[in-house]
């Protein structure tokens, strides 16, 4: 249970295409005292998206100073963009109390690991039911060219191998079921 002294943070992280996404949103609508880590990117932002309320979308000579100046809980390269969350995007989110969410790739999460306590973190990995469904959820997703499709395929062997390290791990076969462990692993840890 979530605890008014000391927010929890969960990470959550899964190859692109795992249906993240979709299980985030779905789980927040359930639960409003969660929130949502904004993090730093240097990709553009696509169709839809908001600045401050999807990313905080940054040039790389500003990422770069914030590296420079230690602004950074975590931080990655990810297909080539960066991506950080920042230490002032955590403190925002724990002075209003709530446990907190963070959408980050392997990488990331291996840092806060790290560096937060384990008794306040909790991380789960979301996994496909198998590759060739994967491909085709990235396929139907429509964001990506066939090219770019492979080299996520390629990143999320590797992520997959790496998943391990999590506290827990769903497969997101069936979305109605995921949707439940996730938000009883959330609601009960
Ligand atoms: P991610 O954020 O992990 O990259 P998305 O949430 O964007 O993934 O999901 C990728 C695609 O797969 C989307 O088109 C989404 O609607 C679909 N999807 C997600 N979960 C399931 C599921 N359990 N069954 C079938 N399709 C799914
Ligand atoms: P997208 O560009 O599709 O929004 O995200 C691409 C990948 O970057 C996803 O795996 C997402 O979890 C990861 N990501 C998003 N924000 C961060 C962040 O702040 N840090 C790290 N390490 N990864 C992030």
């Amino acid at each position: 249970m979530s605890n008014k002294t000391s927010p929890l943070v969960f990470i959550i992280s899964a190859p692109s295409g795992a249906g993240k996404t979709t299980l985030i949103h779905r789980v927040m609508a359930a639960r409003p005292n969660l929130t949502f880590s904004v993090s730093h990117t240097t990709r553009s932002p696509r169709q839809g998206e908001t600045d401050k309320r999807d990313y905080y979308f940054v040039s790389r000579e500003t990422f770069r100073e914030m590296i420079e100046n230690n602004a950074f809980l975590e931080w990655a390269v990810v297909y080539g963009e960066y991506y950080g969350t920042s230490a002032g995007e955590i403190r925002r989110l724990h002075r209003l109390g709530k446990d907190v969410i963070l959408d980050i790739d392997v990488q990331g999460a291996l840092q806060v690991m790290e560096k937060l306590d384990k008794k306040q973190l909790v991380s789960i990995f979301i996994l496909p039911p198998d590759m060739e469904t994967l491909k085709q959820r990235l396929i139907a997703r429509g964001k990506d060219p066939l090219e770019r499709i492979e080299r996520r395929l390629a990143t999320a062997r590797e992520e997959i191998r790496q998943s391990d390290r999590y506290n827990f791990r769903i497969i997101n076969d069936d979305l109605e079921r995921a949707t439940r462990d996730l938000a009883k692993i959330m609601g009960q840890t």
